[in-house]
């Protein structure tokens, strides 16, 4: 068995474990990082990057669509589009490709040591890791554990045949004639709707009373209305019970009522669970909260020099929160000050319109004990929003009454991904209305939306 020494060693690389790393290599640290499957893991494989990148696809093909209908908003139209969905994958597959092998470049240019293989902990310093060459045992000063996280699965629809996780609908060989979403949250809106417009019938079955239960009600409306225009049935209160007796369409129980969906693909997107089974954590004195890790502010789990980071450790399972936690680590491990006081992580779904939600809900923040004032603008008062033809949507900022502190920013529309930025920096800095109000926006930007919903929080708000 061969033997490695070192400093840090890295157990998962995907957006937690590859940026520790890169940033331990940056601070000259000697680091091993252990990989199983693709570097990049779920974000950049089987995730956030060839989603969007399906998702973009989708949109272009429903624009032709729309052409060939002559039913385009720009009085645009073109012949039949074709898809060659075998290309569509490609290209995805090509970006995913590209990906990683930069996150390679990056992790070399580091000095980082990379080992390909299943790594499990014997104790709080040492990894043993099956490679294809044989097992190697690693012993390090400091370990950082972040093996992400899998789709959940129910029990009675397993994965296999028809039902398939997000990882899978990534990579269908086709677009399915029929298409059954079991849960409405992020993952599963924004795949239904990419096959939806792909040409796929797609039903989304929902427990809870409203799609994306975990925004609130007034940020989600758009995004209703939009499946509703695609053609997309929502099933709201509704429980997936199992494949039918034929085998070829779900089972739902909806109110009473029983009902048969047929589906050629049943994506079950119900969650996603820790990855700790099979690590040989049970041999380690970690203290655990429910399935996942559980971290102080700086990361650090109940054993000594050994850390945690991204959706091993539990919600929120975003990549820019693992990444952000990644580097931290690393920083502190160099022997830096650090401590993950975040004012906001902000969440994204690239649903159709877009949400953005950042800090405190109006809701969050009364429940929080905050007096508050709230200003909104809507997107069919924004002149960008009408010449991109989407004016479905609003930016919300909720401030503190007193001394109007922003407390949060959401905003639903489409392309509002691209002003998470700047609400993650207004809550960072600790902006008052006062600040934005004050900041001259760029004409005709949607960004002027949030402009205004803080002149609109201080009454003064001049497009409405
Ligand atoms: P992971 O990315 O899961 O990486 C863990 C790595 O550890 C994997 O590569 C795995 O192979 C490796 N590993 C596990 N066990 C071992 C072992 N024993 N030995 C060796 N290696 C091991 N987040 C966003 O912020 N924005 C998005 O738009 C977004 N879209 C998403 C879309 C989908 C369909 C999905 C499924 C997720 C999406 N996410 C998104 C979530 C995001 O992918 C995760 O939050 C992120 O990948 C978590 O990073 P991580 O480093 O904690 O874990």
């Amino acid at each position: 068995m061969g033997e490695i020494t070192t400093k840090l060693l890295v157990l998962g690389g995907g957006p937690g474990g590859y940026v520790a790393a890169i940033r331990a290599g940056q601070h000259g640290i000697d680091t091993v990082l252990v990989e199983e499957n693709r570097l990049g893991g779920t974000c950049l494989n089987v995730g956030c990057i060839p989603s969007k990148a399906l998702i973009h696809a989708a949109e272009a093909f429903h624009a032709a669509m729309l052409q060939a209908e002559d039913a385009s908003p720009f009085g645009l139209s073109a012949g039949p589009p074709r898809l060659d969905f075998t290309r569509t994958i490609a290209w995805k597959d090509g970006i995913v490709g590209r990906l990683n092998t930069g996150v390679a470049s990056l992790l070399k240019r580091g000095g980082v040591k990379i080992l390909r293989g299943r790594g499990t902990m014997v104790d709080g310093k040492t990894c043993l890791v099956e490679t294809d060459t044989g097992p190697e045992r690693v012993r390090a000063e400091h370990v950082i554990l972040s093996t992400g996280s899998v789709a959940a699965a129910l029990p009675h629809l397993p994965f296999g045949g028809r039902v398939i996780s997000s990882t899978e609908a990534l990579s269908l060989r086709q677009v399915p004639a029929t298409m059954a979403v079991v849960g409405a949250g992020y993952i599963g809106l924004e795949l239904g709707t990419a096959f939806a417009k792909l040409g796929a019938k797609v039903t989304v079955v929902e427990m809870a009373e409203r799609i994306l239960p975990a925004y609130d009600a007034e940020l989600t409306r758009p995004v209703a209305r939009r499946l509703n225009a695609l053609g997309i049935d929502v099933l709201l209160g509704a429980k997936a019970t199992g494949l039918s007796a034929a085998g070829d369409a779900l089972d739902v129980a909806t109110g009473g009522e029983r009902r048969t969906i047929p589906a050629e693909v049943i994506l079950v997107a119900v969650g996603r669970k820790a990855r700790t089974h099979d690590l040989g954590l049970d041999r380690l004195d970690l203290d655990m909260s429910g399935p996942f890790i559980r971290i102080d502010e700086r990361c650090a789990t109940s054993m000594r020099n050994v850390w945690a980071v991204g959706d091993v450790t539990g919600e929120p399972m975003l990549a820019h929160r693992a990444m952000a936690q990644g580097e931290m680590v690393a920083d502190l491990v160099a022997g830096r000050r650090r401590a993950f006081h975040k004012a906001a992580i902000p969440a994204v779904c690239f649903t159709d319109p877009e949400v953005v939600s950042a800090g405190l809900s109006p809701d969050e923040a009364r429940k929080a004990g905050h007096e508050i004032r709230t200003g909104l603008f809507p997107f069919a008062a924004n002149g960008r929003a009408m010449t991109l033809g989407a004016e479905d949507g609003f930016v919300r900022v909720t401030a503190r009454a007193d001394n109007h502190l922003i407390l949060g920013i959401q905003a639903v529309g489409a392309g509002v991904s691209e002003l998470a930025a700047g609400f993650g920096l207004a809550l960072e800095m600790g902006a008052r209305l006062e600040d934005i109000a004050g900041t001259i926006h760029a004409h005709p930007t949607l960004g002027e939306a949030f402009h205004e919903a803080n002149l609109r929080a201080l009454g003064e708000a001049l497009h409405i």
